[in-house]
């Protein structure tokens, strides 16, 4: 006698999976398991993982499924419900996610990349919130901005559009790369294959790469950052560089400032581009102490038209954005 109507969503990670459950309506999970993944897997196991999560909590809390959002971490082809493509895992090579779902639980399912979801999820529920501007805990998506791009920034660099309310995928689902394109056409080469683009120059490995630069070609220099990974390049994260910048090592302030500045100039070219209401920053990079902010919102600013305001904010629900995003989208189904 119970018709709760219940939303499911679901997140294929890179690392973890996870899955939870929300009633229509609410903002808060009635229940949320979380699996890693697990070595060497393929797709179908990652699908049999998620379907038990899935089950598990459908048998803990008594209602009536009404739909079923995914976010996957990888290439999505939206208008068909097929993964593309794992960068981590064989075998997703065409999955048809969203029809096997279908198929097994009966009501409409969607799926959508993290990228997109994070954006939907941070525009509903997070820092695309009109009054939000530091984290808050999730809430109605009511008063949200009415144009959001949401920003990654960890090992690389990812993206997504929401426009009046709604996810922009472009003509071939890949808008919002933003990590991709171009601001320094004589930087390194890129994994896309291009030269100096926002990821290669900005990421957390690039942050690593390019204070080992600095410590290879200065001998003498960053003294305290040579201290606290011991003198063990290999060794050297992101991690490390923001934190012996903020202790006061005068090269990782300036790497990371450089990487900062690099990210601004794509934002500031977005911005041109498209104006958005507001920008949302997410990521572990973004950890990286307010100098790094600072850079951020100053290239931005120099980088784009003075008439364009530069909202530049942290995203407010860090790792479980695309999961809210799932769980726009699943209510979108409705
Ligand atoms: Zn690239």
């Amino acid at each position: 006698m119970n018709d709760t109507r219940l939303l499911l969503a679901l997140d294929f990670g890179g690392t973890k999976h996870t899955a939870a459950l929300a009633r229509q309506g609410e903002r808060a999970w009635l229940g949320r398991r979380q699996q890693a993944a697990p070595p060497r897997a393929d797709a179908a196991a990652d699908v049999t993982i998620m379907r038990l999560l899935a089950r598990e909590l459908l048998a803990a809390h008594p209602g009536r499924l009404a739909a079923i959002g995914v976010s996957f971490g990888g290439p999505v082809d939206f208008a068909r419900g097929l993964v593309r493509l794992s960068h981590h895992v064989p075998g997703w090579e065409n999955w048809p996610l969203r029809d096997q779902l279908h198929a097994e639980f009966g009501v409409p399912v969607s799926v959508d990349n993290d990228a997109n979801l994070g954006a939907l999820g941070e525009w509903r529920f997070g820092a695309g919130q009109v009054e939000t501007r530091h984290p808050a805990p999730p809430r109605s998506g009511d008063h949200s901005v009415a144009s959001l791009l949401y920003i990654t920034v960890s090992t690389g660099v990812g993206g997504g559009w929401v426009l009046d309310g709604r996810i922009y995928h472009g003509a071939e689902g890949m808008a919002g790369e933003i990590g991709h394109t171009i601001v320094d056409p004589n930087g390194p080469v890129c994994i896309c294959g291009r030269r100096g683009c926002v990821e290669i120059m900005a990421c957390g490995p690039a942050i690593a790469r390019r204070a080992r630069e600095r410590l290879g070609a200065e001998p003498s220099a960053g003294a305290h950052l040579r201290e606290l990974i011991q003198n063990d390049f290999s060794a050297l994260t992101a991690e490390h560089v923001s934190r012996a910048a903020m202790e006061g090592d005068a090269l990782a302030e300036e790497v990371l400032l450089a990487a900062a500045r690099d990210l601004g100039t794509g934002i500031g070219n977005a911005l041109s581009l498209m104006n958005p209401q507001r920008v949302v920053l997410g990521g572990g990079v973004t950890k990286s102490g307010e100098a790094w902010w600072a850079e951020v919102r100053r290239a931005a600013r120099a980088n784009t038209l003075p008439e364009i305001s530069v909202d530049i904010v942290p995203a407010a629900l860090g790792d479980d954005a695309p999961l809210w995003g799932a769980l726009a989208l699943a209510e979108s189904l409705l």
